[in-house]
């Protein structure tokens, strides 16, 4: 737990009012009931059992902790809610997974045979950026000088010899911002789903060709099934994980009709990336060719070779980048506008990101713009995924909600034992509020889950000893 002596001293006031309520065991069961969430939902409300004989109350909010139960905010974003982002980065785990192995979740065993790639498109250059680098002798410097040391026209060095540590609020910002393209920036963040979409049918194509088959053909026999997220690099532009996957062309999950495998994939994949090309319209008039960087990576999963992913992996890598957004460049997760800049603690970079996305979604061409610009201009979706990858989202996030919607009936079935099973069980919700009510209520909540999870560190530990 914090040090109260580091907490102001009303939070300590707060803190010591809520520990000294007779009702505080129970709100410590209903923070905890939530998963310590960042910022519950207060809930305010009554189940009635009603049947022929009349209505009976079986649970209210009034004997509850302030009159409020406490639900999850849900948020997928780390940053907002760590609690709900594990959450949502399991569901989305579960969701990766069944495509890669199989045998769950309506995806058959036999999944495991189709070739699947794990790759990682990333964005060109817009000019030098301060970087981590390693060589054979460990970290390296940020950018070495070649030859004679040049300074750029506008007389900032072009070098930078810092090995920079991980935390180093330089990473990513440019070497010289003057120089750096942010219009080329921002215009790839805004067009980077139809670069990827165009990508798609480039792999089919390219796939195509090495079967020797034409693309109506193709398409009889093979499926391009993928599951891709997107992430912002440090620089602030998008770069895409996915997992590539080749099915039959039914609905059921058979394997394609053609002799192609992983690693024939790999190379689809890797062709596609290096060719696909965007011409889009500057407001200048100039034409931008967009493309994919240079930086791609296809690793193979499945096919039991040593350096191979295994579905886990490739699963649990994606997961974990659903959880990132923009956020962490603080600009949150609300639309901004240059003027409510100022109140926001962010890095040079970002404000002429944000500046450069206002400018640009003036013009015609940019139209929407101005809506994404707390996105750095990326609209898309964050995680998507083709139809017949596995089930969806939706649909484990459906389960999860009827499994603890089948919670609560039986907790209000057991509330009212004589009742039969015949019962109409309404329930009346209403919006209380959100978060937490006090300071001091937060820093309890999150005293609460770091000691949750020291708990289950220990008793992880303690398995692996026994
Ligand atoms: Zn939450
Ligand atoms: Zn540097
Ligand atoms: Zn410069």
């Amino acid at each position: 737990m914090t040090p109260t002596a580091t907490l102001p001293a009303q939070t300590v006031d707060e803190i010591v009012v809520r520990a000294g309520r007779p009702d505080f065991d129970r709100w410590i069961e209903q923070v905890t009931r939530c998963g310590h969430c960042s910022r519950p939902v207060r809930l305010r409300g009554r189940i009635e059992h009603r049947s022929a004989t009349g209505r009976q109350l079986a649970y209210s909010t009034d004997t509850e902790p302030d009159r409020v139960l406490l639900i999850r905010c849900g948020n997928r974003r780390a940053a907002a809610c760590p609690s709900c982002s594990y959450e949502y980065a399991g569901d989305m785990w579960q969701l990766l997974y069944a495509g890669a192995a199989g045998g769950r979740k309506g995806v058959p065993e036999s999944i495991r045979s189709h070739p699947l790639v794990f790759a990682t498109l990333t964005a060109p250059g817009f000019g030098p950026v301060h970087t981590t680098r390693t060589d054979r002798s460990g970290p390296a410097r940020c950018r070495p000088v070649h030859g004679t040391p040049r300074l750029c026209q506008h007389g900032r060095p072009t070098w930078c010899t810092a090995i920079h540590a991980e935390d180093d609020p330089r990473l990513g910002q440019p070497i010289c911002p003057d120089c750096y393209d942010y219009p080329g920036h921002i215009a790839f963040n805004w067009h980077a789903p139809e670069l990827w979409r165009r990508f798609t049918i480039a792999v089919r194509r390219a796939l195509a060709r090495a079967a020797g088959l034409t693309a109506a053909e193709f398409a009889r026999r093979c499926r391009v099934s993928f599951v891709k997220v997107a992430e912002f690099q440090r620089r602030g532009v998008v770069h895409f994980h996915a997992l590539i996957r080749l099915d039959g062309p039914g609905e059921d999950y058979q394997p394609p009709q053609l002799s192609i495998d992983a690693a024939g994939l790999a190379d689809a994949i890797r062709h596609a990336a290096a060719h696909v090309r965007l011409t889009v319209e500057m407001p200048d008039g100039s034409g931008l060719v967009l493309r994919f960087g240079e930086q791609l990576d296809t690793q193979t999963v499945n096919g039991g070779q040593a350096e191979e992913l295994t579905p886990e992996h490739a699963a649990r890598y994606i997961a974990k980048y659903a959880t990132k957004s923009a956020e962490d460049f603080g600009l949150g997760d609300r639309r901004i506008s240059p003027e409510t800049l100022p109140l926001l603690d962010v890095s040079d970079h970002a404000q002429r990101l944000v500046r450069q996305a206002w400018q640009l979604g003036e013009h015609e061409a940019y139209d929407g713009l101005r809506r994404w610009v707390h996105m750095l201009g990326f609209r898309g979706h964050f995680a998507s995924k083709s139809r017949r990858y596995s089930i969806t989202l939706g649909a484990i996030r459906g389960e999860r909600r009827a499994y603890r919607q089948r919670q609560a009936d039986e907790h209000v079935r057991e509330l009212a034992a004589d009742e039969q099973d015949t019962t109409l069980i309404v329930a009346r919700w209403e919006f209380a509020g959100l978060g937490y009510l006090t300071t001091g209520d937060t820093a309890l909540a999150l005293s609460a889950a770091a000691r949750a999870r020291e708990q289950r560190q220990i008793a992880k530990e303690e398995r692996a000893v026994a």
